[in-house]
């Protein structure tokens, strides 16, 4: 054989082995016996030889414990330990919260799809369902939004009456509470069925079954602050609030100036030892109503009466009834004219006995935690279910609209322009739907995914956006008008809420998804900063050389594994067998690849900077997102039955996703600093340049079928919207409307086909051209008698309301006109 021939040979050696991440043991076992081979029947030059022989040296010295670790991984410790940027109490806390799911299996660039496909396909009990279609439905039916939005700015009392006494304020306190114990997947479905109704309500129902008191006394209360609060929050006797972020601390929480000192103060007539807060707080939802206050201060106790030496105890959450004195709560905010209740809270002086501590004086300084804690979970159901909610109606009443709705003689659906914007509607409400069920499933399977929580929160409200957007597009000056036949504009005045509330979508982007899950879910950088923290010496030495010669064959790995998938375009990655979505599989194994290499020589090259170089890191984040919501997609697809119809939505969904993967990693590497890694990086990620293509202009159409007609995939995607036919309910009547267009269109063709075009027929609208072709034979009675119907049901729901000018002054009494009050100005 040739040398160029054994070349060859070593080389596709290496990377088969480097491919399957084989141990270093092995690797050198399989080089020792090539080179054994290649000096027995090959015909080797001696310079050459040499060079092989030292590499085999080096490859028996690193399997050698004790040289590699004297030699290379105590050396690069203590480089490393200088180079590990400080980090504080809180932003380990929120490292360590929750658990790593999926997002784990994809930061290891060879996902393990059997524990994605094996988990249990989430499930409504009898109980939930009932609860769905009883008092979900009828709180539904009750509900005015042009009332409580435009008239009351609030809920009327009846409305409040039932959401209290029906328990949904208690869907996750427990039945020996008196709670209604729900699955995070019930959870999600009712503020999916309330969103599709009012953004109002949704957010109200949200808020106390999200992160809040009820959460925390659950979690960390003492035993007799769960028994005293939680009957009396499942009841409806208590409306909590949670007042963590002010006018001095927004998204950096952890800052807030609020302060709680202990102290002696009296008590209800005794002198007892206490806290006195100070505090400010603004945009707190359900404040001017709620009834006790969760409050997030900084304890200290400069004398130090607990008893201890500590002075400084950290964020610290405590439970305080309204009419404690010393707060000021009452006033409201005016969130984007959709008035759900939100205003802020002062306190002055407060003093509270230890006992409103919630877990008591033992979990002082414990706030931060317990909270980004329960936000792994709160932050994937409210904000993610409520956007669905909203995203399932806009698709439900657009692809309805878009039928109906004739422009040219032509349903506006059918022209191309709107047809790209509702296919990726559709679409999205598919990716959206998909993530948010499976991750509720995963939650009910006793996950807490931290980092999946803030991709749903960012993702799921920008995709909320960007639906509200086009379906104001597709609407045009029906979405404008506000009124009663309104149903899009209060809908898209929410939309910045969304956006902002639980840790905003710019921050939450930048910082959070990539920043939290490099270390979270990266199988070695944890285990390289624990190592390289361990106060024990010798084991963290071990654990540090462990790691570290796991994360450099993890490196190099990943690096063949990128390219042999980017110059394969994956065709030969083993994916389970799943009928007509494998290749979808096997491109999610290669980008998890490519991620994988270029989050290492991210991390490697840049360390801390990284933290600072927000737009790589939010760009690495989106490639994980990407990856994250198109498995959410394929597991969705399996839990749903693998429903053939649903497959254009599947490829739609995963197409979108993974052209954006693609892209957002090109991106990554035009913009990466040292242009020489860059050039490297791409060669293993972009062998042969940018592959990957978004979907198709015939694709695109046969999602918008699916929404243009009565279809079952519609009422799968649509599934939990609030559709009942009545006369209040123009979702309901849209639906029926777009039925009815499928008999109603031969007609209304055929007048023009053999009426217009003829002569037969002049009349400039239907109702006179319906007259004319009856007069003329055209239709028949029935016939004509049906498309009138059909065109005032139409008429019906694209007229928009008008007002005399008095109606639309605010408020119904006149009210002093005076400025509104700066809060904590
Ligand atoms: C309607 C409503 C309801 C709310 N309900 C509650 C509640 O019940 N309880 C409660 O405690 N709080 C509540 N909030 C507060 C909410 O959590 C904060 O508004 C949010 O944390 C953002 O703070 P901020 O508005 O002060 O914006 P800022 O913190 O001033 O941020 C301004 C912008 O800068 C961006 N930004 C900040 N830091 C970074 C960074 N490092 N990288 C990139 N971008 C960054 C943000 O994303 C944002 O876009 C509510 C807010 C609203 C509007």
């Amino acid at each position: 054989m040739s040398t160029v021939i054994w070349i060859l040979l070593f080389v596709l050696g290496a990377l088969t082995l480097a491919y399957n991440r084989a141990s270093l043991l092995t690797a050198t076992l399989v080089y020792g016996g090539g080179l054994l081979a290649y000096g027995l029947f090959g015909e080797p030059s001696l310079p050459w030889l040499i060079v092989l022989w030292v590499v085999l040296a080096v490859l028996v010295f690193l399997n050698i414990d004790a040289l590699r670790i004297r030699f290379i991984s105590r050396p690069f410790l203590r480089t490393y330990r200088r180079m590990l940027p400080s980090m504080s109490q809180t932003e380990k806390d929120a490292l360590e919260a929750g658990t790593v799911w999926w997002d784990g299996e994809l930061f290891s660039g060879g996902p393990d799809w059997e524990k994605l496909l094996s988990a249990a396909a989430p499930k409504l009990t009898a109980e939930e369902q009932a609860f769905i279609d009883g008092p979900c439905e009828e709180l539904c039916r009750m509900i005015d939004d042009w009332d409580l939005t435009h008239r009351r700015a609030d809920l009327p009392p009846h409305l409040w009456d039932y959401v209290k006494s029906k328990g949904f304020f208690a869907m996750i306190i427990p039945k020996k509470y008196g709670g209604l114990e729900f699955s995070a997947y019930a959870h999600s479905c009712v503020l999916v069925k309330l969103a599709s109704r009012s953004g109002v309500v949704a957010s109200t129902v949200a808020v106390p079954n999200s992160l809040g008191p009820g959460e925390l006394l659950l979690h960390y209360g003492t035993q007799e602050q769960r028994d005293h609060y939680l009957p009396r929050l499942a009841r409806g006797e208590e409306v909590p609030c949670f007042a963590l972020t002010g006018p001095r601390a927004g998204s950096d929480a952890a800052s807030i100036p609020d302060s709680g000192i202990i102290c002696k103060g009296m008590f209800e007539g005794r002198e007892i030892l206490g806290v006195k807060l100070n505090f400010s707080k603004r945009y707190i939802t359900l404040a001017p109503v709620a009834t006790v206050v969760g409050l997030a201060f900084k304890l200290f106790d400069p004398d130090k009466l607990l008893g201890t030496d500590k002075t400084d105890y950290g964020i610290t959450c405590a439970l305080i009834p309204r009419h404690t004195p010393g707060i000021t709560i009452g006033r409201r905010h005016f969130p984007m004219n959709a008035p759900f209740q939100n205003g802020p809270i002062q306190g002055k002086d407060v003093f509270v006995p230890l006992d409103y501590l919630i877990g008591g004086i033992k979990m002082a300084g414990q706030g931060w935690r317990m909270l980004v804690e329960q936000l792994s979970v709160g932050r994937c159901i409210s904000l993610p279910s409520s956007a669905t909610g909203a995203a399932k109606a806009a698709v439900f009443a657009t692809g309805a609209y878009a039928r109906i709705r004739r422009q040219f003689n032509v349903p506006v659906g059918q022209f191309e322009g709107v047809m790209e914007v509702l296919a990726r509607m559709t679409g999205t409400t598919y990716i959206m739907d998909a993530a948010r069920s499976v991750t509720a499933g995963a939650i009910d399977g006793g996950e807490k995914p931290s980092v999946p929580s803030a991709m749903l929160k960012y993702h799921l409200t920008e995709y909320g956006r960007s639906i509200a957007n086009d379906a104001m597009d597709i609407h045009g000056g029906k979405g404008i008008c506000l009124g009663p036949k309104n149903y899009l504009g209060r809908g898209y005045q929410l939309v910045p809420v969304a956006i902002t509330v639980e840790g905003a979508n710019l921050l939450t982007r930048s910082l959070i998804i990539f920043g939290q899950g490099a270390i979270r879910c990266h199988p070695f950088v944890l285990r390289e900063m624990n190592a390289a923290k361990d106060k024990d010496k010798r084991k963290g030495t071990i654990d540090f050389d462990a790691a570290l010669f796991g994360h450099i064959g993890f490196t190099i790995s990943n690096a063949v594994r990128s390219m042999v998938m980017a110059l394969t375009l994956a065709r030969f990655s083993r994916v389970p067998e799943t009928g007509g979505t494998q290749r979808f599989y096997q491109h999610i194994n290669r980008f998890s690849a490519s991620f994988a290499f270029a989050t290492d020589v991210a991390m490697l090259t840049l360390g801390g900077y990284l933290k600072k170089k927000e737009s790589l890191s939010a760009r690495l984040g989106d490639v994980l997102s990407c990856m994250y919501l198109a498995s959410m997609v394929l597991k969705h697809y399996e839990n749903q039955g693998r429903q053939e119809a649903d497959l254009p939505l599947v490829e739609w969904a995963c197409r979108n996703l993974l052209y954006k993967a693609q892209e957002q990693l090109h991106t990554f590497l035009r913009n990466f600093p040292n242009r020489f890694l860059a050039a490297f990086m791409r060669f293993f990620i972009f062998p042969r340049g940018q592959t990957y293509h978004a979907p198709s202009d015939p694709l695109s159409q046969e999602l918008v079928d699916q929404v243009l007609h009565p279809t079952v995939t519609r009422d799968r995607l649509t599934d939990g919207v609030y559709r009942t036919v009545e006369p209040t309910n123009p979702l309901g009547l849209l639906h029926e409307a777009l039925v009815l267009s499928e008999t109603a269109e031969p007609l209304e063709k055929r007048i023009r086909v053999e009426g217009v075009k003829t002569g037969k027929v002049t009349a400039l609208d239907l109702p006179g051209q319906i007259q004319q072709a009856l007069a003329a034979g055209l239709l028949s009675e029935t016939e004509a008698a049906m498309l009138r119907d059909y065109d005032r049901r139409v008429m019906d729901i694209v007229n928009v309301d008008d007002f005399a000018t008095e109606e639309l002054v605010a408020g119904q009494q006149p009210v002093e006109l005076r400025p509104a009050r700066v809060s904590n100005a």
